[in-house]
């Protein structure tokens, strides 16, 4: 295992650093201080201590990215979290928008023997309510709902950052995997988005994490 060395708290970090990397190209450290509740001395020094193990760099007056090493901790811990949320949708049906918050006293438990038994008790599911795979390289065929073309129906495919809520707006909003979503209009704020809900008014920041697919 990369990662037997990490404690929960730095694999919630990696976890999260991942999404905004995905989300947003990079992590800005006063962000993930807001997401993650921590000071942002608390969280400078653990940068330092990541920097350090070689799981992010630096990018000076931006933020942090992963690096090799750490996409490859982040894609394990990753995997976990979503298992871990599968389980207790699927299996335990606690609603989809709060999956991903009491999933994260469990992700750090599957491991090994009871990873294989939560896999085979999901049968063939690829991936967490959220519509992101466990194996997060597996994300093929789809574009951001910030390239979509205007007036032309998409499918849902996944929500790239996972918070509740986020979330909640996202359900209210029926903006879930496989509905479908249209943008009517367009601006450098954001979208008119059209669901089976209504009409929504989403900033850039929801054009990024929305996922799509033809
Ligand atoms: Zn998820």
């Amino acid at each position: 295992m990369v990662n037997d060395k990490l404690t929960r708290e730095q694999e919630d970090y990696i976890i999260k650093i991942f999404e905004f990397e995905e989300s947003f190209g990079i992590t800005k450290l006063t962000d993930l201080s807001k997401i993650l509740n921590y000071s942002t001395g608390a969280i400078n020094d653990e940068i330092k201590r990541f920097e350090k193990m070689g799981i992010v760099v630096r990018i000076p007056y931006k933020g942090i990215i992963l690096s090799e090493y750490g996409k490859k901790i982040a894609e394990n811990v990753t995997r976990k979290h979503r298992i871990a949320e599968a389980f207790l949708y699927y299996v335990l049906n606690v609603p989809w928008e709060k999956c991903h918050l009491l999933s994260s006293d469990m992700e750090h438990a599957v491991n090994g023997q009871l990873e294989k038994y939560i896999l085979k008790k999901l049968k063939n599911l690829k991936q967490c309510p959220h519509g992101n795979p466990f194996q997060i390289t597996n994300t093929k065929d789809e574009k951001k709902l910030l390239e979509a073309e205007l007036n032309v129906s998409y499918i849902i495919n996944r929500i790239t950052f996972e918070e509740s809520d986020i979330l909640i707006k996202y359900k209210t909003f029926g903006i879930l995997p496989g509905e479908k979503i249209k943008i009517l209009e367009k601006n450098e704020f954001g979208a008119l988005v059209n669901t089976k809900k209504g009409k929504f008014i989403l900033d850039n920041d929801d054009l990024l994490i929305i996922r799509v697919k033809e």
